[in-house]
């Protein structure tokens, strides 16, 4: 039987981080993974150029980016690790990188890049990875010393670290192990469900917006109530089953079952004031003076909702432009559900921080560590989980104990 000082389960982002760096302390590392492909997410994110960290992540109020029940658990690891740590390393890589907007960096050519990078780290460790190699069971002796039967056998070590992340994309070898592993040894759970996720909307209310699919247009949106309201001026994608974009994928988040979404479709605009100046001075249809303020495709569908719309300008009412005004820059519409994990960019809910340590990431279960998505933190969009996955791999590589 094959004696290691930890191994890590799962070779996505925040295991083969956490590897790496570990090996590199002299730790005997084993990973593995039961996918025959490694860091999948990594190679498909950010269009497959991986928006690795957001330069505008501040570890001292997590509660901005991130979401958990305890957002305050991730400032340790973040403020230990950050954006700049991670950019120093890819520089020393020489991997080229470029920031898009809102402080979001990916890589120049290739998220390919990145995996290559944590591989080369882990091989600097002297870290064996074992895949495609599934774990059939784990148990604990009276020692503390686990027992691992995998498919290439049984291996023991005094310390487990799960990288398994969270349920989103099934088909890439997400899987549920994570969470199992954690009530086995009696941990608890915040309830797992999609996050960046699309919104669907069902039935007859969706007909005037269904032949919108494609169009793509910034919006502010918000949900909830005054005690938690969140918005984001982002943009917004009709999609053929609803909506779409990073607006919605950002609110996706925040978004409960049967609470609705409000939408300000103009954000930039003054719409009373620019609907009341055209009724004076113009000729046209309200639709051709709206398509000045939005896009015409949305402008020619929205008219249709009410017949006072269908008209020049110059005849409409006071109050029917008002309520055009009204309803455009607060569109509040309730979705029917979301695309679930296989669209999911992530997953929110998972190990309850309440079991683990801020500052190793180590379980109350001891020498059992949980990193990166398969923890209850989840970030926004724009690089915020991908630092989760290598703040707290991080946090838990420098914590694990040497021989
Ligand atoms: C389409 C898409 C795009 C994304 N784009 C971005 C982005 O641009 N920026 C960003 O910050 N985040 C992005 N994310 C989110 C990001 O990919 C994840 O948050 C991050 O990969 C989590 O890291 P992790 O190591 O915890 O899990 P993962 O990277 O998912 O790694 C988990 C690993 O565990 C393995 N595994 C699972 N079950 C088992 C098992 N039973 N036994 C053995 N191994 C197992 C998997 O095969 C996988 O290799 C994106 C996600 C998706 C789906």
């Amino acid at each position: 039987m094959q004696n290691f000082d930890a191994i890590v389960i799962g070779a996505g982002a925040a295991g083969l981080f956490c590897a790496g760096v570990a090996g590199q302390r002299g730790l005997r590392v084993l990973v593995l993974d039961h996918s025959e492909k490694i860091a999948e997410k990594i190679r498909i994110s950010g269009g497959g150029r991986a928006n690795f960290t957001n330069r505008d992540l501040d570890p001292h109020a997590p509660n901005k980016h991130f979401i958990s029940a305890n957002p305050n658990f991730c400032r340790s690891a973040l403020s230990r690790y950050t954006p700049a740590d991670f950019i120093a390393l890819l520089q020393r890589h020489g991997v080229a990188f470029h920031e898009k907007h809102k402080g979001q960096l990916f890589c120049d050519r290739s998220a390919e890049d990145l995996i290559q990078m944590l591989l080369h780290e882990c091989e600097a460790g002297g870290v064996q990875r074992w895949q495609p190699c599934g774990v059939k069971a784990v148990r604990v002796d009276g020692d503390g010393v686990y027992e691992l039967d995998t498919d290439q056998g049984t291996v023991r070590s005094r310390s487990v670290v799960v990288a398994t992340g969270g349920l989103s994309i099934p088909k890439i070898g997400a899987t549920d192990f994570g969470y199992r592993l954690a009530r086995q040894f009696g941990l608890r759970l915040v309830e797992p469900r999609p996050g960046l996720v699309p919104l669907t909307f069902d039935g007859d209310g969706w007909l005037p917006y269904a032949g919108l699919s494609g169009l793509a247009l910034p919006v502010r949106i918000e949900t909830g109530d005054k005690k938690g309201r969140m918005a984001f001026n982002e943009d917004l994608l009709f999609t053929h089953r609803g909506l779409s974009g990073p607006a919605v994928l950002q609110i996706s988040s925040y978004w409960h079952d049967n609470s609705p979404i409000r939408l300000n479709l103009a954000p930039d605009a003054d719409l009373p004031a620019s609907l009341a100046r055209a009724k004076a001075t113009s000729r046209k249809l309200i639709a051709n003076e709206l398509a000045g303020l939005v896009p015409s495709r949305l402008a020619d569908a929205w008219v249709q909702q009410d017949a006072d719309w269908q008209r020049p300008v110059a005849e409409a009412s006071d109050k029917a432009l008002a309520r055009l005004a009204e309803r455009l820059s607060r569109w509040e519409i309730t979705p029917t559900g979301t695309e679930g994990y296989k669209k999911a960019e992530v997953t929110l809910g998972g190990v309850d921080t309440r079991d683990l340590s801020s500052q190793t990431l180590e379980s109350k279960q001891p020498g059992l560590y949980f990193i990166g998505e398969v923890v209850d933190v989840t970030g926004w969009l724009g690089g915020y989980n991908f630092q989760w996955a290598w703040a707290s791999a991080h946090a838990c590589a420098q914590a694990l104990p040497s021989p």
